[in-house]
C-alpha cells in the first residue's frame, strides 16, 4: 500500500473495501474538511465546554446550547451529505458507516450526533406505530441539513454497564402517551429534538427485564420544554457533542414495541452505535497514523529522517497492518448489521453471529485506536503532548470511545455471553471460512466453556482478545475481494 493513502480517509477506505456509489459524496466531504471543517473542528476542541443559556431575559427556561454559530455549519454538513437520510432513501446503512468514517478521521466527537441520532431513527422506524412515524420521522429525515437530531440516553448517575439495576427512570401510562420522571445523567447530544430513553414501566419488574424503550420529543405537545438541562459535562474531549445531565418530570413520551421486549430493543439500539464507534475508532487511528507519517518523513535524528530509522520503520509497518485488520474486523460487523438491521425478535443466527463481532469489533479497535494515538503521540516526542498540534487530542478522543457505549469489560462479557448462549464462535468460524488460523482458539473457546461460570468470566480476556484479533486478521485477508 502506498503510505500516501493512510493521509486520507476516502482513498483508504475505497483502497481496502472498494469503490462504492458514495465516492463523490465522500470526496466532496473531505474537500470540505480540509478547506474549513477542521479549522472549525479545532476552535470547538480548544474552546472546550458550551455554555448553556437556561433562561431567556423573560425568565422563561429555555436550555439553549450555545456553540458558535460555525459548529452548526459543521455538524450540518454531514447531516445535508446524507448521514441520516441516505440510510433511508437506500435502505442501508453503509453510507452512515462510510460518512461517519469519513468525519471521525477529522473529528471522532462529531460522529456522535451523526450515531446517536441514527440510533434514534431506526427504531421509531422499526417499532414507532404509524402516528409516531409519521409525525416525527419525516423531520429526523430532512435533506437539507435542518433536520432533528436525535439522542439515546440509558445510563444514570448509579451506573452504565448494568443498566438492569441502575435505570431509575419510572414510566406511568397516561393515555395514549406515558409521563416519564427520573435523571439521566450521561446524556449526549443534550438539545436534541427527539431521544430514545430507557424507563421503567411503573410496577413492571426488577432488573433489565422490565424496561422500556421510550421515545421522548424535546418539547411537549403544548410546545413547553419537555426535558430540561441541568448542566452539560467538562470532558476531556468530544467536545463537538454536547454532553449533559438531563431532567425527565413528567415528560411525554411514547412507547417504542411492547413493554416486555424494551431490553431488546435498547440493545438493539446500543449495538448499532457500537458499530459506529468501532467505525470512528479505525478512522481515529488512521488520522494518528497519517500524523505521525507526516511528522517521521520531516523530523531529523542522528543523520537521518526518524522514519527512515529501522525500529520506527518496522513500527509503522506493523502499525500499519493492524490498521487494516481493525478496519476489516469493524467493516465486517458494520455488513454483517447491514444484513440484519431490520430483524425483530425472534432474531436469526445471522442476529447472534452479528452481536458478537459487534462486541469484538467495539472491544477490540477502540482499544487499538487508544494505543494507537498514544503511540502517535510518542512518535512525536515532546511535541506530542502539546496542544498546539493537535496530536494529544487524538489521545483523548480515543480514549472515550473506549468507554461509552459500553467499556471493553462490558464487551467482553457479552461476547461471552453469545457465545454461551448461541455458541456464536462457531458460528463466527464458519462464517469466516474455517480458516486454520482460528481452528486452536474456537477449540480452546470450546474448552473454557466447561469451566465454572466464575472461572469463565475471570480467565476469558486473553481467549476474547485473541478471537476479536484472529478474526480480524482473517477478515483483513479477504478484504477487497
Ligand atoms: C463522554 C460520555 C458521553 C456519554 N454519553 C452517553 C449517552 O448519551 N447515553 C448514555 O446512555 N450513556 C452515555 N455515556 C455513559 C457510558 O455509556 C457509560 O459511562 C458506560 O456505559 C460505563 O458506565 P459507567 O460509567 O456508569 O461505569 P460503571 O458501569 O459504573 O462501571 C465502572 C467500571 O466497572 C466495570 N465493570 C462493570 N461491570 C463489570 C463486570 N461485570 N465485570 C467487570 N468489570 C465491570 C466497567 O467496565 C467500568 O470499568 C457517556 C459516557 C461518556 C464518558
Amino acid at each position: 500500500m502506498q503510505l500516501d493513502i493512510l493521509r486520507s480517509p476516502s482513498a483508504f477506505l475505497r483502497h481496502l473495501i472498494g469503490s462504492t456509489e458514495y465516492d463523490s459524496v465522500l470526496q466532496e466531504s473531505e474537500a470540505w474538511w480540509k478547506q474549513e471543517g477542521q479549522a472549525i473542528s479545532d476552535a470547538v476542541d480548544r474552546a472546550r465546554t458550551p455554555w448553556i443559556r437556561m433562561f431567556d431575559s423573560a425568565g422563561k427556561r429555555v436550555d439553549e446550547i450555545l456553540y458558535p454559530p460555525d459548529y452548526w455549519r459543521m455538524l450540518q454538513q454531514g447531516y445535508h451529505a446524507g448521514v441520516l437520510w441516505r440510510a433511508f432513501q437506500d435502505r442501508s446503512l453503509l453510507p452512515s458507516f462510510l460518512l461517519i468514517y469519513l468525519t471521525s478521521f477529522y473529528d471522532s466527537g462529531l460522529s456522535c450526533p451523526y450515531t446517536v441520532s441514527l440510533s434514534t431513527a431506526l427504531p421509531l422506524a422499526k417499532y414507532g406505530d404509524k402516528a409516531l412515524k409519521e409525525r416525527f420521522l419525516p423531520q429526523l429525515l430532512r435533506q437539507d441539513g435542518t433536520n432533528w437530531q436525535g439522542a439515546t440516553w440509558m445510563t444514570e448517575i448509579k451506573g452504565g454497564s448494568d443498566l438492569g439495576s441502575n435505570v431509575e427512570t419510572v414510566a406511568v401510562p397516561d393515555g395514549n402517551t406515558w409521563r416519564l420522571t427520573g435523571d439521566k445523567y450521561f446524556s449526549s447530544n443534550a438539545g436534541a429534538e427527539l431521544a430514545v430513553v430507557a424507563a421503567r414501566p411503573k410496577g413492571a419488574p426488577g432488573g433489565v427485564r422490565g424496561l422500556a424503550l421510550f421515545l421522548l420529543p424535546r418539547r411537549r405537545q403544548s410546545g413547553e420544554l419537555n426535558y430540561t438541562i441541568r448542566r452539560l459535562k467538562d470532558k476531556i474531549a468530544t467536545r463537538s457533542v454536547p454532553t449533559g445531565e438531563v431532567e425527565l418530570r413528567d415528560s411525554e413520551a411514547y412507547l417504542l414495541g411492547t413493554p416486555d421486549e424494551g431490553i431488546y430493543l435498547i440493545l438493539e439500539v446500543l449495538n448499532v452505535s457500537r458499530i459506529a464507534n468501532s467505525i470512528g475508532s479505525v478512522a481515529l487511528a488512521q488520522r494518528a497514523i497519517a500524523d505521525a507519517l507526516n511528522f517521521a518523513e520531516c523530523r531529523i535524528a542522528f543523520g537521518r529522517r526518524i522514519i527512515e530509522h529501522p525500529l520506527l520503520r518496522r513500527q509503522f509497518d506493523e502499525r500499519i497492518n493492524d490498521l487494516r485488520n481493525a478496519l476489516a474486523l469493524a467493516w465486517g460487523a458494520g455488513k454483517l448489521l447491514n444484513e440484519v438491521w431490520e430483524e425483530s425478535r425472534p432474531y436469526s443466527e445471522r442476529y447472534h453471529l452479528f452481536r458478537l463481532m459487534a462486541h469484538l469489533a467495539k472491544y477490540w479497535t477502540a482499544e487499538f485506536a487508544v494505543q494507537t494515538a498514544k503511540w502517535c503521540m510518542e512518535v512525536h516526542g515532546g511535541l506530542g503532548v502539546l496542544e498546539e498540534f493537535r496530536v494529544e487530542r487524538w489521545l483523548r478522543e480515543a480514549m472515550i470511545l473506549a468507554i461509552w457505549e459500553g467499556t471493553a469489560h462490558r464487551q467482553l462479557l457479552d461476547a461471552l455471553e453469545v457465545i454461551e448462549r448461541k455458541r456464536a464462535h462457531q458460528a463466527l468460524f464458519e462464517y469466516v471460512g474455517r480458516p486454520a488460523q482460528l481452528k486452536e482458539t474456537v477449540d480452546a473457546i470450546d474448552a473454557h466453556l466447561q469451566l465454572s461460570a466464575e472461572q469463565r468470566e475471570r480467565d476469558w480476556e486473553p481467549l476474547g482478545a485473541s478471537l476479536a484479533q484472529l478474526t480480524a486478521g482473517v477478515l483483513s485477508e479477504k478484504l477487497g475481494r
